[in-house]
């Protein structure tokens, strides 16, 4: 097997570029398992751990913080729970210690996984992600990127160089259902992020559908919310509108069933996660107007 190791982007896309089948490596906690297994035999490998450009994190002045593919989820759990407080938390989800070390937010998004934790966040935030290759680069929302079950729209010549995200604009929440606290995959999690500005709910879930998926048609319920004005408080949430949310949630979803959970649990677990953490969030933005 032929294993090449850049050390500049550069250099990878170039090599990327001369050789379409080699299989882009970071963290290695979802390739080496493939390969342990036998799933995958690459022809070759092409390790990205040693490119610096891809572990950089740059928040630009109108907030938008552009994530390197190579940021672990240890840096995004430990670092960033004050401007991405969904993300932080699903990165803190993530295995265990030993493998958020290693593991990364592109190798997450690269796998496409209907389970993948940092997905429903990042689409929750409205994450772009950005691809490049040696003929330039380009941007696709992250829930567009996605196609299917592992599967996206990366092209053979491509490597994922970062993720675009906005700073929160209000609470942000993510919760998983699994089986225990830790080393789990999910049987289903949902992410949410409240806009008070924009007087907007946005809401993807994972485990949920082939892919991860924003939960649409939420224009209405936004509209509906008793958002804070003036800097007052917000108003008492009302257990008709939770309730709407948590349909919205249940009419989205389309779950299997499979080992880790039948599709009529993780149904019954997102509505009650929808109810959850909406009250959660309501209570987040209260809190905030008794703050200021
Ligand atoms: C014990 C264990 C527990 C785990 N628990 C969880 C969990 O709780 N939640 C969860 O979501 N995941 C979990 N995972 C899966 C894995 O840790 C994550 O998906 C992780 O984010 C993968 O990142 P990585 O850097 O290790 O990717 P790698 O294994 O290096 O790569 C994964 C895929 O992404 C591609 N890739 C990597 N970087 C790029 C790039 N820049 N551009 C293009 N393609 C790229 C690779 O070619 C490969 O196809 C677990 C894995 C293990 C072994």
């Amino acid at each position: 097997m032929k294993f090449f190791r850049p050390a500049s982007l550069p250099e990878a896309l170039n090599i990327k570029s001369e050789f379409p089948d080699c299989v882009p490596i970071a963290g290695g906690t979802d390739l080496m398992v493939m390969i342990n297994f036998d799933r995958r035999r690459p022809p070759a490998l092409l390790d990205l751990s040693g490119v610096p450009e891809l572990r950089t994190i740059v928040e630009r002045p109108d907030g938008v913080l552009r994530i390197g593919a190579g940021v672990s989820c240890k840096r995004l759990h430990g670092d960033y729970a004050d401007a991405l407080p969904s993300l932080a938390m699903a990165a803190g989800t993530v295995g265990s210690p030993q493998i958020r070390n290693r593991a990364t937010v592109g190798g997450n998004i690269a796998t496409s996984s209907p389970a993948g934790d940092t997905l429903p966040p990042l689409i929750a935030a409205g994450a772009v992600v950005e691809l490049a290759s040696v003929g330039g680069s380009r941007r696709l929302p992250l829930e567009e990127f996605l196609i299917g079950p592992k599967r996206n729209a990366l092209r053979p010549d491509e490597l994922i160089e970062a993720v675009h995200v906005r700073r929160q604009a209000g609470p942000q929440l993510f919760s998983k259902v699994g089986t225990r606290n830790a080393m789990v995959i999910s049987i289903s999690s949902l992410a949410l992020d409240l806009r008070p500005a924009q007087r907007a709910i946005r809401c993807a879930i994972g485990s949920a559908a082939p892919k991860v998926l924003l939960v649409e048609g939420m224009e209405a319920l936004g509209a509906a919310l008793p958002w804070p004005t003036d800097g007052g408080p917000p108003g008492a949430l009302d257990d008709a509108l939770v309730e709407a949310f948590s349909g919205l949630v249940s009419r989205a979803c389309s779950p299997i069933d499979d080992m880790r959970g039948s599709a009529r649990y993780r149904r019954r677990s997102l509505e009650a996660l929808a109810r959850r953490n909406l009250t959660w969030a309501w209570r987040a933005l209260e809190r905030r107007s008794t703050c200021v």
